[in-house]
């Protein structure tokens, strides 16, 4: 069994029923729910937006693939209504990243593991620190609470 942690959240429609839905989802087609944290709300990030986001992170164990998990985020995005209009972000009924794959580190064309912008954002940081705040970045390796405390915008090097 693998354990998958996720990000879930959309600002548009009922944003609080869509995370249920979302939650729903994931039970049916990734795995049983282990964590989940509260609910979070948060202006839209990198892009201006009339509707504010509700974000969440989930734990799930799954006998799923990492591309097999994307796949079925992506899966669950398009019933719930998601919309994809052209480059950039835009306003969303629902939006799941894979934040961490247990302790995997993943380059692909379609998938970065943990998810590359995960720790420049608090409305990531944030739910993840509520529910995992000693999980260990495992390219940073910093734990999820050290990397909300740090700025946002700087992290530090030891010299090697
Ligand atoms: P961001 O990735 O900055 O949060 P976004 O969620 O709005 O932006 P999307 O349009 O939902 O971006 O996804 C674009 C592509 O990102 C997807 O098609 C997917 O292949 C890729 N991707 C790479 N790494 C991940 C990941 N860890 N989780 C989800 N998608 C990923
Ligand atoms: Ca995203
Ligand atoms: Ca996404």
């Amino acid at each position: 069994m693998n354990n998958v942690t996720l990000s879930i959240g959309g600002n548009l429609g009922n944003r609080m029923e869509n995370i249920r839905r979302a939650l729903d989802y994931i039970e049916e087609r990734i795995g049983k729910i282990k964590q989940r944290s509260s609910v979070y709300e948060s202006e839209p990030w990198g892009f201006e937006a009339e509707h504010r986001f509700l974000n969440a992170v989930v734990v799930a164990e799954t006998a799923l693939s990492p591309e097999v998990v994307l796949r079925e985020a992506q899966e669950i995005e398009n019933i719930m209504g998601r919309i994809r209009s052209g480059s950039g972000y835009s306003s969303r009924t629902m939006d799941i990243d894979i934040l961490f794959f247990n302790d995997d580190i993943i380059n692909t064309p379609t998938l970065t593991v943990p998810h590359p912008r995960l720790h420049e954002r608090h409305f990531v940081l944030l739910p993840l620190a509520e529910i995992m705040p000693d999980r260990v970045h495992p390219v940073l390796r910093e734990s999820v609470k050290d990397l909300l405390a740090i700025p946002l915008d700087v992290l530090s090097l030891s010299i090697p």
